[in-house]
């Protein structure tokens, strides 16, 4: 079984040693020099919606799949009369435009914040005015970890909210005064056999996800999670693994998006639950059984962001994952995973390895 997978980031690496562990050979497509992924499989050195790179995958793969969901969906939907492609292209087009995304929650009786479209700077002052303030304005697409957006949290904030954003399709959204964020993660073959992960915790620092710690003993959320989930999954004739990003306020769980592919709030999966959420991608997407998705214990993840210090490379505690990817402010590098037997102590162990990572970097610990 040959897999395709459009981009060799780190969750193309992550899919790659997954497959290797299943028997699976991999062929990627990524512009960068030496990906991630690059010791996973050959990679085609072109532009993500390359049409002959495309076409070159589909000859030479049984399956097309993607880490990575900014692809065009009508690259994909050149090729995909000759080979099959997972998760379905509809279910990226929905994730592509948040305006579309919204809309698909409110069709599956999903809550989510108030919102309106933005098109012209009077849009911005019906929205604000209807809506009230605090506000988020957001591209409607390509943003990601919280780049195209902007908080407004006064009027005399919605110049500059225009003079950075206006000229893109988007969306104003109700600020949520969230308790914390969750996600939930999800995966459903081609036969439509699903199940669902834990809830997942999360902390982001300007952003970015810091912090993943799973499962959250609140069984109510957890409920919900997995029925909101559900209901995307068959909405989509969904296959592969799926995450959904949502707000906590109260009782009531929020969306804000979600992702269709592997998702970061999900690596804890990896030495923390049954069966990885690499591994139960690729099993969807060939159409098998998805393995077992419960907690093996207490498990919390802590991304490496800028930098992986020498003192990272040193831990007594917890799995290192380093991506091999070259040093930059803001990116993604590695991760550290940590498992135990109870809440308290992953989360001391968190703290611990939180504390010597950011001691060399400089940067003050937030995991509470
Ligand atoms: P996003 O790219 O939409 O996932 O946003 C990145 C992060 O910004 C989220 O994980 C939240 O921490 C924060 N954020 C985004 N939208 C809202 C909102 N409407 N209310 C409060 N926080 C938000």
């Amino acid at each position: 079984m040959r897999i395709g997978i459009i981009g060799a980031g780190q969750l193309g690496q992550m899919l790659g040693f997954a497959a290797g562990d299943l028997g699976f050979e991999c062929m990627f497509v990524d512009p960068s020099e030496s990906p991630p992924a690059a010791d996973c499989g050959l990679v085609i050195r072109a532009p993500f919606d390359s049409h002959e790179a495309l076409k070159m995958l589909a000859e030479e793969c049984d399956i097309v799949t993607f880490e990575f969901e900014n692809v065009p969906v009508e690259a994909m939907e050149d090729i995909k009369d000759k080979v099959p492609i997972y998760p379905p292209p509809a279910a990226l087009r929905h994730a592509q435009d948040r305006l579309a995304e919204k809309r698909l929650f409110e069709t599956l009786g999903i809550p989510l914040p108030g919102f309106r479209t933005v098109d012209t700077r009077e849009d911005l002052d019906t929205a604000a005015e209807q809506l009230g303030l605090p506000l988020v304005l957001k591209t409607r697409r390509l943003g990601y970890d919280g780049k195209g957006q902007f908080v407004i949290k006064d009027a005399s904030q919605l110049d500059a909210a225009w003079t950075k954003l206006g000229g893109s399709e988007l969306i104003a959204e109700q600020w949520v005064p969230f308790d914390f964020e969750v996600s939930v993660i999800g995966v459903r073959n081609v036969d439509g056999d699903t199940d669902v992960y834990p809830l997942v915790r999360n902390q982001h620092r300007d952003g970015i996800l810091h912090c993943s710690r799973a499962p959250v003993d609140e069984p109510t959320l957890s409920e919900l999670g997995s029925e909101y989930m559900r209901r995307m999954l068959d909405e989509l004739d969904y296959v592969g693994v799926l995450a959904l990003e949502l707000f906590v306020l109260g009782d009531r769980l929020l969306a804000n998006e979600f992702a269709p592919r592997v998702h970061n709030s999900g690596h804890w999966t990896i030495e923390g639950a049954e069966t990885s959420q690499f591994t139960n991608h690729l099993l969807a997407i060939c159409n098998r059984t998805p393995g077992p998705t419960h907690a093996r214990g207490h498990a919390g993840m802590l991304n490496l962001i800028g930098t992986i210090p020498s003192s990272a490379r040193s831990l007594t505690t917890g799995h290192l994952h380093d991506y091999g990817k070259v040093p930059r402010a803001g990116r993604k590098l590695g991760h550290v995973t940590v498992v135990a037997e109870t809440a308290s102590e992953r989360d001391r162990q968190l703290r611990e390895i939180e504390h010597i990572v950011t001691q060399s970097t400089g940067t003050a610990g937030t995991v509470s």
